[in-house]
């Protein structure tokens, strides 16, 4: 290996089972040493069953999600480890799995959906960018010819957009829509009058948080950009409320 070459060529995927520890995910010991969030870090974390790991492990993801670091104190010292993941987290709509499902129906008993969706916490979830709901495909549309989108095309719009972003953010000590502060937010993703009634009519139904405010704009950011559009228009802006389907109201409620 070559003194130029980096020690990591390609981006880590890490996912661990739904049975780890807090210390094991977040890092930890008595010589703490990395978890799982630092292995993941400029990479994917993927949590499977995301209701099925423990309260006490899906709460101490919160703060690195946040910061993009994690610390850990020690009596004598404290370490800091990086932690910049992106989360990927999949779950069953209920415990029988057919809730909202086309044409079975869910057993599960009442209150069951809601008590299994409240495993994983309002806060965590607004920190989730985007939720989607995944129903099954009926065979008959699954054996149609009909042609969809190469993903080679879609990965090319993404290298644009991100090349949009490296641009946009220069010098900002950001590279993607992602790291945009809370105080950078208002002046990046600037919205005009009809997004921001829309928004607002949003935040009122779906009862949505100020955290899942900020989250939509900084979404509705990147639907632009791949769009390739300079404005986030009002287009954009309903896309990205869309992609809210698991805050409280909106599931189960
Ligand atoms: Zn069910």
């Amino acid at each position: 290996m070559r003194k130029e070459d980096s020690l990591l060529s390609v981006r880590p995927y890490r996912s661990p089972h739904h049975t780890i520890s807090d210390v094991a995910l977040v890092g930890g010991g008595s010589y703490p040493q990395p978890g799982e969030i630092s292995l993941a870090h400029n990479g994917v974390l993927f949590l499977d069953e995301l209701p099925e790991f423990k309260r006490s492990v899906l709460e101490v993801l919160r703060q690195p999600l946040e910061d993009r670091m994690v610390t850990i104190s020690r009596a004598k010292f404290t370490v800091e480890y990086p932690a910049s993941f992106m989360l990927v987290a999949a779950m069953n709509p209920c415990p029988c799995g057919f809730y909202n499902h086309p044409e079975k129906e869910c057993v599960c008993a009442p209150g069951v959906v809601q008590k299994y969706l409240n495993k994983i916490s309002g806060p965590l979830l607004d920190r989730i960018d985007i939720h989607i709901e995944v129903t099954p495909v009926p065979f008959s549309e699954l054996s149609t010819e009909r042609t969809s989108e190469h993903s080679s095309t879609m990965r090319e719009r993404v290298i644009r957009a991100r090349r949009v972003q490296e641009k946009r953010y220069e010098g900002k000590g950001l590279h993607c829509n992602a790291q945009i502060g809370s105080r950078q937010l208002r002046e990046i993703c600037r919205i005009d009058a009809t997004g921001k009634a829309l928004l607002e009519k949003a935040m009122e139904r779906l009862g949505l948080s100020a955290r899942a405010y900020d989250r939509i704009l900084k979404v509705a950011r990147t639907i632009a950009d791949l769009a390739g559009s300079p404005d986030i228009r009002t287009e954009h802006l309903a896309e990205a409320i869309q992609y809210r389907s698991l805050d409280r109201e909106g599931w189960a409620g």
